[in-house]
C-alpha cells in the first residue's frame, strides 16, 4: 500500500509515545486516524497536534483489553466507514521482576493488554478487512502489531512481558501466513530501547520494586538512549509501504535478532549474564 491518502487508520494507545508519532506519521501522508486510548487527555492531544497540521483524526476513549468495550467500538466505526485499511495494535504495557517475584494480579493485567488487546483488535476489525479485500483486491489492507525485541529476547527481568510479546509476534506471525492470500499484510514491529513514559508506568516487583527510584532510573537510561519513538513511527509507515513481515527497530534489536538468528546457543548465555536494568 503506496498511496495512504485518504485511507481510514486506526491507532491503539495512540495517546503517548509510539502510538502518537504513528498516527501523526500516517495523518501527514494524509490518512484519516481513528485514535484509540484508555488515557482521554493524551489521546485529544494526539488528535490536537493531528488536526493543528490540517489532518483528521477521531477520538475513542477505550480500554483495549475489554472485550465488549472493542465490540461496541468496532460496531460504532463499522457505521461510518466499512473496513479500516491499516489497524495498528500498539497499546501496551511494561511490566519488570524476576518470575518468583511476580503476581498472577500483574500475569492477567499485562496479558490482558500487551496479547488479548492485539487478538481483540484482529477480532472486532479484521473481519470487514477480509471481506473487503475478497470483494475487491485493491481494498487489501494491513496490521500492524507492535512486538519488541523482548518478543525474541527472554531477559531474566521480564518474565511477564517477554512472554505477552513473544505471545504477539507468534500470532502476527500466523497472522501473516493467513491472511496474505487476500493480499493483507501483517507485519511484526520490534522496538528496541524507546525514549517513551512507558517506564515511567512500568509495574515492578521484586528487587526492581525495592530500589529507591527505579523509575527515574529506568528513564534516565532510556532518554540516554535516546532513540525517538518517532523513528519507530516512520519504520511503520514503511511496513507498510513495503509490508515488512518482522521488523526489528533501533541497532539492538536488529542485532540479538541476528544473533538469535545464526547463533541461537549465544542468546540463552547472554540471557542468563543480564543483570537487572538499568
Ligand atoms: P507509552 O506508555 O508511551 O504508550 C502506550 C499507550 O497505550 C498509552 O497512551 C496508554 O494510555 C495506552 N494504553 C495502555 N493500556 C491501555 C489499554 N488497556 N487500553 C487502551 N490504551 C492503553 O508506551 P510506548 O513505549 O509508546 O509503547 C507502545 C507499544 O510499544 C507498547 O505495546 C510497548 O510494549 C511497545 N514497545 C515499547 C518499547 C519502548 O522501549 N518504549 C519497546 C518495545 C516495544
Amino acid at each position: 500500500m503506496n498511496n495512504l491518502s485518504g485511507k481510514h487508520v486506526l491507532v491503539t494507545g495512540a495517546g503517548s509515545g509510539i502510538g502518537r508519532q504513528t498516527a501523526i506519521v500516517f495523518a501527514k501522508e494524509g490518512a484519516n486516524l481513528w485514535l484509540v486510548d484508555i488515557d482521554d487527555v493524551g489521546n485529544h492531544k494526539t488528535a490536537n497536534l493531528i488536526e493543528a497540521e490540517g489532518g483528521t483524526a477521531h477520538v475513542f476513549t477505550c480500554d483495549v483489553s475489554d472485550a465488549d468495550a472493542m465490540a461496541a467500538l468496532s460496531e460504532h466505526i463499522h457505521q461510518h466507514i466499512p473496513h479500516l485499511d491499516v489497524l495498528v495494535n500498539n497499546a501496551g504495557i511494561g511490566a519488570a521482576g524476576r518470575f518468583v517475584d511476580t503476581s498472577l494480579q500483574s500475569w492477567k493485567k499485562v496479558l490482558d493488554i500487551n496479547l488479548m488487546g492485539v487478538v481483540h483488535g484482529c477480532h472486532f476489525f479484521l473481519p470487514n478487512m477480509v471481506k473487503a479485500a475478497k470483494s475487491d483486491a485493491k481494498a487489501a489492507g494491513h496490521v500492524i502489531n507492535i512486538s519488541s525485541l523482548a518478543g525474541f529476547f527472554a531477559p531474566p527481568d521480564l518474565p511477564i512481558y517477554s512472554t505477552s510479546k513473544f505471545a504477539v509476534f507468534g500470532l502476527s506471525e500466523s497472522l501473516r501466513a493467513d491472511v496474505a492470500k487476500y493480499g493483507i499484510g501483517v507485519s511484526t514491529i520490534c522496538p528496541g530501547i524507546i525514549d517513551t513514559p512507558i517506564v515511567r508506568k512500568t509495574l515492578l516487583e521484586g528487587e526492581m520494586a525495592e530500589q529507591e527510584g527505579m523509575h527515574d532510573k529506568l528513564a534516565s537510561f532510556y532518554k540516554k538512549r535516546n532513540f525517538t519513538p518517532h523513528q519507530v513511527a516512520t519504520k511503520i509507515v514503511k511496513a507498510v509501504k513495503r509490508n515488512r513481515g518482522v521488523c526489528p527497530v533501533s541497532p539492538e534489536s536488529w542485532f540479538m535478532y541476528y544473533v538469535k538468528r545464526f547463533f541461537p546457543g549465544i542468546v540463552s548465555k547472554v540471557s542468563q549474564m543480564v543483570k537487572p536494568l538499568p
